[in-house]
């Protein structure tokens, strides 16, 4: 009888518990680790074990090296004294994304970048699937790889959004096409410097060679100086300069190469970092057989996802936004960017160590309130509020959310776009978003029914 092949898997968040099923269906010996011990962990060993995994909870012991493979869940740092010890005792340590690619069939899009992937993962995927093909979205996005690579067929085309953890651990993970949006130096908590970050990016194009490509950003000179270390064909990305094989802007016009696509103001979603978003979506579609007119279409009709710029409400006047996922003081900027009437600001969270600073500018000329909340509010105040007209800080979010309501008058846009994580108060940028738009509309009903 063929020994059966052990796997241990540490980090039973959505990721890791795909792996685990994957694992399971595949035949593997499953170990189930997790440093954690509350009902969710508790949860899922329950439902594997009796699928014929096991497990510990609460630490990670010796018991994880009796393995012939182990898989980590994207949230798990790699420097953890057991994966240390599993490397030195030569035991091969891969994340999920590489063990669910070793599963996949079909070609691979991959998204990644400091902001923009959800849209522009979602939209590539949106394009391929109007034009016909068999399309997943997967990764990053919410759903694990592991959960729908079994789906995948020589047809299929699968897009994953990676963030800049998915990138490790990889060994043979090669995407047919691989997209780097664009460079900040965001979560600097987890990378000592932002050269370390820029990187940990540049892994997506590790193991490309000839006749892969990767969809690079012409506008942003980090980026330009590190093209010259890939292997695959380079196709480009630019709002503001013609650089081909690529997508361009040219009179007000989108073109893939020289062919016209569709005017920029037709896109359906708002704001030049959408352009530059869609732009890379035009870039990536090179290399496939997508007839402009079908491109054109989907560009048109896809008008973005929840909870990034989300336009929910307009009442007495005053639209109200809903961009929770802006966790990054690159994607306030851009927020802010994207709209020409007065903005009423809600800003802050959960402190990454980041600098708001550079804002400073954009923030005077084009917010007339801001209301800085959470556990970043004070700092944010200190950076920021030079300029404009009504500045406060209110660390409650309800109380925060309530302030810029009183504060706004018809023509304004109310918009919650943090610039930070959301942990110092919601489990995640969904929960947040969520409960904003929930409160937003009570605060209103509210005061319609005290006659404010
Ligand atoms: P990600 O998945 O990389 O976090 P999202 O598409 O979810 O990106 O968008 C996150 C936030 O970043 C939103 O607030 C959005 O408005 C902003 N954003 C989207 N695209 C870009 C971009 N190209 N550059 C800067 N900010 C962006």
């Amino acid at each position: 009888m063929v020994k059966k092949r052990k796997i241990s898997i540490v980090g039973l968040a959505r990721s890791g518990i795909a792996a685990a099923e994957l694992a399971l269906s595949d035949g593997f010996e499953v170990f189930l680790s997790d440093s954690a011990e509350n009902s969710q962990t508790v949860e899922a060993c329950r439902k594997l074990s009796a699928k014929g995994a096991s497990y510990e909870l609460g630490g990670h012991t010796d018991r994880v090296l009796d393995a012939d493979i182990i898989v980590v869940s994207p949230g798990v740092p790699l420097d953890i004294p057991i994966i240390e010890k599993a490397r030195r005792a030569g035991i091969p340590v891969i994340s999920e994304i590489e063990f669910a690619y070793r599963h996949s069939q079909g070609k691979i899009i991959a998204v990644t970048g400091s902001n923009g992937k959800s849209t522009t993962a979602t939209l590539i995927a949106r394009i391929f699937s109007d034009a016909g093909f068999h399309t997943i979205l997967a990764g990053n996005i919410g759903m694990p790889y592991s959960a729908v690579v079994t789906r995948t067929t020589p047809e299929t085309i699968t897009v994953l959004e990676l963030s800049s953890f998915q990138l490790e651990a990889l060994e043979t993970f090669r995407p047919d096409v691989a997209v780097l949006l664009n460079l900040s130096p965001d979560h600097l908590d987890r990378y000592p410097t932002a050269e370390d970050y820029y990187e940990a990016k540049f892994r997506i194009f590790d193991r490309q060679r000839e006749g892969d490509y990767a969809v690079l950003f012409a506008d942003q000179p980090e980026v330009e100086s590190l093209a010259g270390k890939i292997n695959s064909q380079v196709l480009w990305f630019s709002a503001v300069g013609e650089r081909t094989p690529g997508a361009l802007v040219r009179e007000g016009k989108v073109f893939r190469n020289q062919e016209p696509i569709i005017p920029a103001e037709k896109i359906g979603i708002p704001g030049p970092h959408n352009l530059a978003n869609a732009l890379a979506a035009t870039a990536a579609t090179i290399p496939f057989d997508i007839p402009a007119d079908s491109l054109a279409a989907s560009l048109s009709h896809f008008s973005g996802i929840e909870h990034r710029l989300e336009r929910f409400h307009e009442e007495n006047g005053i639209l109200f936004v809903n961009d929770s996922k802006s966790t990054n003081p690159e994607s306030l900027k851009y927020a802010l960017l994207s709209f020409d009437r007065p903005i009423v600001l809600i800003a802050g969270g959960y402190d990454k160590g980041a600098d708001f600073s550079e804002l400073k500018p954009i923030v005077a000329k084009r917010v007339r309130a801001a209301v800085f909340t959470g556990a970043t509010g004070q700092k944010m105040a200190e950076q920021l509020c030079g300029g404009v007209l009504w500045c406060s800080v209110v660390p409650d979010f309800d109380e925060a959310v309530k302030k810029a309501i009183a504060l706004a008058t018809p023509g304004d846009v109310v918009l919650l776009s943090p610039g930070c994580a959301s942990f110092d108060r919601f489990k995640n940028f969904e929960e947040r978003g969520r409960h904003f738009k929930k409160i937003v509309l009570k605060i209103l009903a509210d005061r319609k029914n005290e006659g404010v």
